[in-house]
């Protein structure tokens, strides 16, 4: 009766959100995830460790697995590529995971496209532009051109915010981590991810 796919939770918002400090809250509440780690061209920020937050890889790789069509999804993103690998994916959805991507509006708009039927996406932001100013200076782990970049996407990728299916603003921490803990929680029941045949015929 419980014949079910794997299903894919997809999160984007302006970088400075605070998209991973509530994936952290997040971890502790859900279970049967897999969290997709991307590979990256952009510098290890301090205390990121290699396989854990990212892959870091030079451009030259990067570009060598783009040609080997080795990515889900890729994209540009405040000048450094980014990327899904395919592989760690098909094996997740495989074990009917739930499949957690943290990625721009680019990577979103690319998975959408590839597997709609099992996608749901959250588009998280801060109650405005200036709280996330605030956000990236007081994280401290970006120089001022690159929080100058990140606030200049910010404007663009929150025009976006219509083309996902939920929004949440990440102003209390422990209110916006129930909302996104509801929405991990009530995906892994929707009708598609079912198989018809199955649900009828034990049913019946
Ligand atoms: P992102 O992953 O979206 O780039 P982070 O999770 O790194 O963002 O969060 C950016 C900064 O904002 C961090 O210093 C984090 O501690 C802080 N932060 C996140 N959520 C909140 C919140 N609800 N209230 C106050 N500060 C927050
Ligand atoms: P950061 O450098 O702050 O970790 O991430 C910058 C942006 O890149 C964020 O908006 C994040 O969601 C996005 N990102 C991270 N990994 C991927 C990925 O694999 N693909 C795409 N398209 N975007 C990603």
């Amino acid at each position: 009766m419980n014949e079910k796919k794997g299903a894919i939770l997809i999160l984007s918002g302006p970088s400075g959100c605070g998209k991973s400090t509530l994936l952290k809250e997040v971890y502790k509440q859900i279970d049967d995830y897999y969290f997709s780690i991307s590979t990256t061209t952009r510098q290890p920020r301090v205390g990121e460790v290699n396989g854990v937050d990212y892959f870091f890889v030079s451009k030259e790789d990067f570009e060598k697995d783009i040609e080997k069509d080795n990515f889900l999804e890729y994209a540009l993103v405040h000048g450094n590529y980014y990327g899904t690998s395919l592989t760690p994916i098909k094996k997740a959805l495989e074990e009917k995971k739930l499949v957690i991507f943290d990625i721009d509006v680019q990577g979103h708009e690319l998975v959408r496209n590839k597997l709609d039927s099992i996608v749901t996406s959250v588009f998280i932001t801060t109650p405005s532009l200036k709280v996330l100013e605030d956000r990236l200076h007081s994280r401290n782990t970006d120089n001022k051109t690159v929080i100058e970049n990140r606030i200049k996407n910010a404007k663009v990728e929150v025009e976006h915010f219509r083309n996902y299916d939920y929004l949440i603003i990440n102003d209390d921490l422990e209110e916006a981590s129930k909302q996104l803990v509801s929405i991990a929680n009530i995906i892994r029941i929707k009708t598609k991810l079912f198989d018809k045949n199955s649900i009828v015929s034990s049913w019946l």
